[in-house]
């Protein structure tokens, strides 16, 4: 990943590729304390768009502000900065990692010289999940790793640290055959996958986790607009790992994993054990929206 061609935002400035380094006391390597985003750019007739570029810019301002970190950049020049990282890397479509980090100024968590760090990657990148995953769907099983305690780590802010949690559980999960994992509450409620928040379908009506201990995602938020346009009803609730086992279908949504139907929970097939209709009709708007091609939602997209 670090061997390849391209520029890199760091710091204000465009850097070659292989030159974009930090030092091994870098204060995040050790402890964690970071915040960063996944963003996607996607080909449209008026060419490369980012999508929702400002809600994910707000989020990672959301994210340092819970963290306690200031960010020496304003939401407009992070903004800039990747729609700069696509264009200077010529990319037509692309993944975009925005991360804020403290510097190696300082070591100990009592270090109080640290400066905040920001750098914008991005680079070409295919469907998380493979491309046959998101027709044919995935196995994913419960983890035995809770997501984390609302009062443990702070599940707003999508903080570097919190991803040993996702990481431990997708092992698992693949340790055990499948594809990804769904993550428990610590009281036993579905919360949501390793990098993914989840959706079930019952009885014609969409369910989805309330946020207590999931990340707010903004693929989620548009899933949620979209099917209110469609007049699908969905529903916030506590969701259990049996309603999903009996559920009529059941999707991931993420950045980077799009809309992922789920084809099986712990070695049970949901619905018929295929993409259902209603996650079909929902990932089919989903991309028709960021690849321009949907008549509304144009405020969503930031042309390059
Ligand atoms: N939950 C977690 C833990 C994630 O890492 C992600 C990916 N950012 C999501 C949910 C989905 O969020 P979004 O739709 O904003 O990418």
């Amino acid at each position: 990943m670090a061997d390849r061609d391209g520029l890199i935002w760091y710091d204000g400035e465009m850097v070659p590729w292989r030159e974009a380094k930090t030092h091994v006391l870098t204060h995040t390597l050790h402890y964690g304390m970071g915040v960063f985003e996944g963003v996607r750019a996607y080909l449209t007739d008026r060419g490369p768009a980012i999508f929702r570029l400002g809600d994910h810019t707000r989020r990672l301002f959301r994210s340092a502000h819970i963290l306690g970190m200031t960010i020496p950049y304003t939401p407009d020049e992070l903004n800039a900065a990747q729609v700069a990282a696509v264009r200077d890397n010529k990319l037509t479509s692309a993944y975009l990692r925005p991360m804020c980090f403290f510097g190696a100024e300082g070591m100990g968590l009592r270090a109080d010289n640290l400066k905040v760090h920001a750098i914008v990657a991005a680079w070409e990148w295919g469907a998380y999940l493979g491309d046959e995953s998101l027709e044919r769907g995935i196995r994913v099983k419960t983890s035995s790793y809770s997501r984390h305690h609302v009062n443990v780590t702070m599940c707003k802010a999508k903080a570097n640290g919190n991803y040993m949690n996702s990481m431990m559980a997708l092992q698992e999960a693949q340790g055990c055959g499948c594809d990804e994992a769904l993550l428990l509450d610590t009281e036993g409620y579905v919360a949501e996958g390793s990098g993914e928040n989840f959706f079930m379908v019952y009885d014609g009506v969409i369910y989805t986790p309330e946020l207590t201990s999931a990340l707010d995602g903004i693929t989620r938020r548009t899933i949620i607009t979209l099917a209110d346009e469609c007049g699908i009803e969905v529903r916030e609730k506590r969701i259990t790992r049996d309603e999903v086992y009996v559920a009529d279908e059941a999707f991931f949504t993420g950045t980077a994993a799009e809309v992922t139907p789920i084809r099986e929970l712990d070695g049970r097939s949901i619905g018929n054990g295929s993409r259902g209709s209603i996650t079909e009709k929902l990932q089919t708007l989903y991309f028709d929206v960021v690849k321009g091609r949907h008549p509304k939602h144009d405020e969503w997209l930031t042309y390059i």
